[in-house]
């Protein structure tokens, strides 16, 4: 029998008398949002400074992805994406490729060389995905270097392509890990490490024949990064010099001092090992 308490249809609430005084609060399964890439996505029309054209590039949307950590030679890493995938602009008319900040800078020389040694012969592949894959943008990383070569770009330019193709090849080796595909995990590692070789090689060239900032970076930035990459490819006493002189450097502020001193630590441990 119900008790006096349930006796609410004379209130017009009739519907409560079966009902449960101590019921938890059903919680709505909340269908599980699966997160993808994309949703770092947008796309941009960009016009193709070599054809005229407008083409759409995705890149990663401004303040979205959270940033997990940095790698040792100032590769960023994202949750859910991997920036180093949207760096280069490529031209899906004409095949003209360069990194975002360099898209738009051609001279009218630089224009007809990109013509003739890359859009009369460039065969491109066609891709619909809503992100990049590791091989579509391991290709427009290729095609930012090969466009970099005919253009004749400052070597500070094609070192910076280097070091971007490296970082990409650390995550495309990254996101094989755990899959048993060890042969091709060696074969990109293999690549990253060639990428890093040439990107020091050129940044030291670079050092010699252009001035500050390089590649946005200043004189303290781009020694430390120099001595970080060194160390990534066994360069060690390379890798002590350049730390020394950041260290010793009258421009380097505490911070970049305290993250020299880290490196500083990691290389005496690597030449131990
Ligand atoms: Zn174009």
């Amino acid at each position: 029998m119900a008790g006096f308490w349930q006796n609410f249809s004379k209130l017009g609430l009739g519907d409560l008398e079966d009902a449960d005084l101590y019921e938890e609060a059903k919680v709505e399964q909340k269908k599980s949002e699966t997160i993808k890439e994309e949703d770092f996505l947008l796309d941009k029309v960009v016009r193709c400074p070599v054809c005229d054209q407008d083409s759409t590039q995705k890149i990663m949307k401004t303040g979205k992805a959270k940033l997990i950590s940095t790698d040792r030679d100032l590769r960023p890493k994202y949750e859910h994406v991997d920036f180093s995938k949207y760096e280069v602009y490529q031209c899906a008319c004409c095949g003209y490729a360069a990194l975002a900040k360099d898209f738009q800078k051609l001279s009218l020389k630089q224009i007809t060389m990109i013509q003739e040694g890359i859009c009369s012969k460039v065969v491109l592949k066609r891709y619909d995905d809503p992100i990049y894959s590791y091989e579509q943008a391991v290709e427009r990383h290729q095609l930012a270097l090969a466009c970099a070569m005919v253009k004749r770009a400052r070597v500070s330019e094609k070192a910076y392509i280097c070091l971007k193709s490296a970082w990409l090849m650390r995550g495309y080796a990254e996101s094989l890990e755990g899959q048993g595909k060890t042969a091709k995990v060696k074969e990109i590692r293999d690549a990253e490490r060639d990428y890093l070789e040439k990107a020091y090689h050129g940044f030291t060239k670079a050092l010699t024949e252009e001035g500050f900032p390089m590649c946005g970076m200043n004189e303290p930035t781009i020694d430390y990064l120099l001595a970080a990459v060194a160390l990534e490819i066994n360069q060690i006493d390379d890798a002590k010099r350049l730390v020394s002189k950041i260290m010793q450097s009258t421009q380097t502020n505490p911070r970049a001092k305290e993250k020299a001193r880290e490196l500083k630590e990691e290389i005496l441990k690597a030449e131990k090992a």
